[in-house]
């Protein structure tokens, strides 16, 4: 199942290492973090280390962590909470954000630029690697928040965050960053970044899903939210008991995952090339990377568009698991609105997304290959173009 398994991109498969360890956990350990009893104190304890081992791997505080069910929580707790809190301050403030942002971004500022609480700049560079230039020019006096993912989910462009950042730090202005695409794949520095709030999620480096974390910077500059979401507060802002084995697993994760960057860095860099040199010699000019292929994309996501030929023609046909689009949005129809704004509209509609990563063996990407060649060559004689 593994070997034919390319969507990594849209969740990972959970890393047996993590089961075994979870199992010795949950024997170990009963009770509610926020209880005062030993047992709850114990919990308590190992919640702090989980999370000083995190804010240490991502250069931050550990009190400005918190665990949520994933990227998508983080990302509406963060951006509904700031725009919340400062609509009450100042009337109208403004916003920037690419248009290659994941849903869970775009959805949020749609809404309340619909709603005429915030103006928003909405960037599209048609190379979706976004840098400080790109923000400079749109820059007001009343921009609140600049909002850049770190990797794109689609084509695995990778933006220059820390030119970025230090931009918005140097204006005073807010600075988002979803990173559920780069948490535990390359290395983040939220001070040298000048992050003041990102967003991460477990389904993405082999934890168990419905986890992941928010970083909310409390200094030098204090990131205010205003979310309404009631309950006991533990964590402040995010009420709820504390899935204690939720957050283990992403602990263990991320431990994996920053053990074994360095060597997996480089053996998915490999297959990212020699899957991209197959694909080019064996279909020429039949098919286009969409995005970047130098070091300006993450090394383990490749997407193509094929000419002629529907990108879910070839996922339903291929022996192989890969996507078209956004996996969150691929049950829907509507072509990638990314990949429209990289190379365009018949370029969305015939679109995969192949992702890769800890299990993907080189004999796996062979058989990919060929799949993807042979499914190619029989749905192109079927088209009406051909
Ligand atoms: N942001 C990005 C860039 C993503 O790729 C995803 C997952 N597709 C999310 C946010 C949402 O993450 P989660 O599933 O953890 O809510």
């Amino acid at each position: 199942m593994l070997d034919k398994y390319f969507d990594y991109n849209s969740s990972t498969p959970v890393d047996k290492r993590i089961i075994e360890f979870l199992l010795l956990f949950i024997q170990k350990n009963i009770g509610n973090s926020s209880s005062f009893h030993l047992y709850g104190q114990n919990l308590l304890k190992q919640l702090t280390n989980i999370k000083k081992y995190i804010s240490n791997k991502i250069n931050c505080e550990s009190d400005c962590i918190i665990f949520t069910s994933g990227a998508t929580e983080s990302n509406n707790i963060i951006l509904q909470g700031i725009i919340n809190f400062y609509t009450k301050y100042s009337y109208k403030n403004h916003i920037i954000c690419p248009i290659q942002e994941h849903e869970s971004v775009l959805n949020i500022i749609k809404y309340y630029e619909k709603k005429g609480e915030i103006e928003v700049t909405w960037l599209n560079n048609r190379t979706a690697c976004y840098n400080d230039f790109d923000f400079i020019p749109f820059i007001k006096k009343n921009t609140l928040l600049i909002i850049c993912m770190h990797v794109n989910n689609e084509i695995g462009a990778i933006n220059d965050i820390y030119s970025i950042g230090k931009l918005c730090n140097s204006k005073k202005i807010f600075f988002h960053v979803d990173a559920a695409q780069s948490y535990g794949k390359i290395s983040i520095d939220i001070k040298k970044c000048f992050i003041t709030s990102l967003s991460a999620s477990g389904g993405k480096i082999y934890s168990l899903k419905g986890v992941g974390i928010m970083y909310l910077m409390k200094k030098p500059i204090r990131v205010r939210l205003l979310y309404n979401s009631f309950g006991g507060s533990q964590q402040g802002l995010r009420s709820g008991t504390i899935p204690i084995e939720l957050c283990y697993s992403f602990f263990l994760a991320s431990k994996f995952c920053y053990k074994e960057m360095k060597k997996e860095t480089k053996r998915l860099r490999f297959l990212q090339l020699y899957i991209h040199i197959k694909l080019s010699k064996m279909l020429k000019e039949n098919i286009n990377l969409n995005g970047p292929i130098d070091s300006r994309r993450i090394y383990n996501n490749l997407n193509y568009s094929f000419y002629g030929v529907e990108g879910e023609a070839m996922v339903l046909m291929m022996k192989h698991i890969v996507s078209t689009g956004s996996a969150c949005s691929s049950s829907s129809l509507t072509p990638s609105i990314i990949i429209e704004s990289v190379s365009g509209l018949e370029a969305a509609q015939s679109s995969i997304r192949i992702s890769f990563g800890r299990f993907t063996k080189k004999i796996d990407c062979i058989a990919l290959c060929n799949d993807i060649y042979k499914t190619f060559k029989i749905l192109k004689k079927r088209s009406p173009f051909y």
